[in-house]
């Protein structure tokens, strides 16, 4: 007996088998005209840091056999607590001086999803996805109400001052000068921002979410597809788990998240080439840019995007961390 275990030992050893593991996580914290000449190294640095602060922390979670839904909520609560990111702290202003905030969260088991969009008040906008996923029996929640949601599910509200911060409204001044020249158009070309991420857990269970100030400049209520189950965020234990950044409207437009999990469930493409196909020759080709990050259920994941940067990180199932910002 002792010799037949020594052998399947030696067996997965051999192979590999136990090099590997049954998790990984990986995050975005948005696309754009993201170039090294545009970026001091401190900004650099400062980037890099919040990318590994955040995924080690929803790796941690992963490893200590905590849930993907957990992972995904922890790690994207550190980015929107921090200015850097268009998301919660970050969030860009609308054409009118404020930050309307959009999120999603995806339960890649059940197929349950919890959705916000335009909230002012929340710190915090993906915990309060989770609440409506797990707490109402509705999928997606907006405005004044998704805030009385909040107050009563205790998600911390906050002074809509919490989220000033000199540097978007920099931007906003910016695309309203641009504005009176060039027309409307809700600034495409700034770095987007947003933050998501992508978990696979010890259960198997695929996670992803994605948190959003939306674009600078936005009016009318403007919500993109960060919140919208199936353009800028999916996931399905058959297939993969889906967070995009990038301009929503043609997120929206070209069904993005779920289209790249369509792919592998009914024509058998791996992550990467659902990516690239749904990101390169449908996205882009419609006009659009931006990009994905891609976790399948086996564990490999899959950047793929049509913007000079995109900020980005993960560990994969190997345990190795990556960090990385501009295109090569
Ligand atoms: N996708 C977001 C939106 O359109 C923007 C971004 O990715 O930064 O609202």
């Amino acid at each position: 007996m002792k010799n037949l275990f020594t052998l399947i030992f030696v067996f997965f050893s051999l192979t590999g088998f136990t090099q590997n593991q049954n998790f990984a996580i990986a995050i975005h914290g948005g696309a754009g005209t993201i170039l090294p000449e545009n970026m001091s190294p401190e900004m650099e640095k400062a980037y890099s840091a919040k990318l590994e602060e955040a995924i080690r922390a929803g790796y941690e979670i992963l490893k200590n056999g905590g849930s993907s839904l957990d992972a995904v909520q922890k790690t994207i609560n550190i980015l929107e607590d921090s200015p850097l990111f268009n998301a919660g702290k970050g969030a860009v202003f609308t054409h009118d001086g404020e930050n309307e905030m959009d999120a999603a969260i995806m339960d890649g088991n059940t197929l349950g999803a919890g959705a916000i969009a335009g909230v002012k008040t929340v710190k915090n906008p993906i915990s309060l996805a989770r609440k409506v996923m797990e707490a109402s029996p509705h999928v997606m929640l907006s405005g004044k109400g998704a805030e009385q949601f909040a107050k009563e599910q205790n998600i911390e509200l906050v002074d809509p001052s919490y989220f000033f911060t000199e540097n978007r409204m920099n931007s906003l001044k910016k695309a309203k000068e641009e504005e009176k020249d060039q027309g409307y158009s809700p600034t495409p070309d700034f770095k987007f921002g947003t933050v998501g991420c992508v978990a696979l857990d010890q259960n198997g269970n695929l996670a992803a979410g994605t948190s959003t100030g939306g674009m600078t400049n936005k009016k009318w209520n403007r919500i993109g597809d960060a919140p919208i189950i199936g353009a800028g965020t999916y996931a399905n234990n058959l297939t993969c788990a889906v967070s995009g950044t990038g301009w929503g409207e043609y997120f929206i437009r070209a069904t993005v998240a779920h289209d790249i999990s369509a792919l592998m469930e009914y024509k058998g493409l791996s992550a990467q080439d659902a990516a690239e196909e749904v990101i390169y020759n449908k996205m882009a080709k419609l006009g659009g840019d931006g990009g994905v990050i891609v976790l399948d259920k086996d564990g490999n994941i899959a950047f793929v995007f049509n913007t000079k940067g995109m900020y980005r990180a993960s560990i994969d199932k190997t345990g190795k961390l990556s960090v990385a910002i501009y295109e090569k």
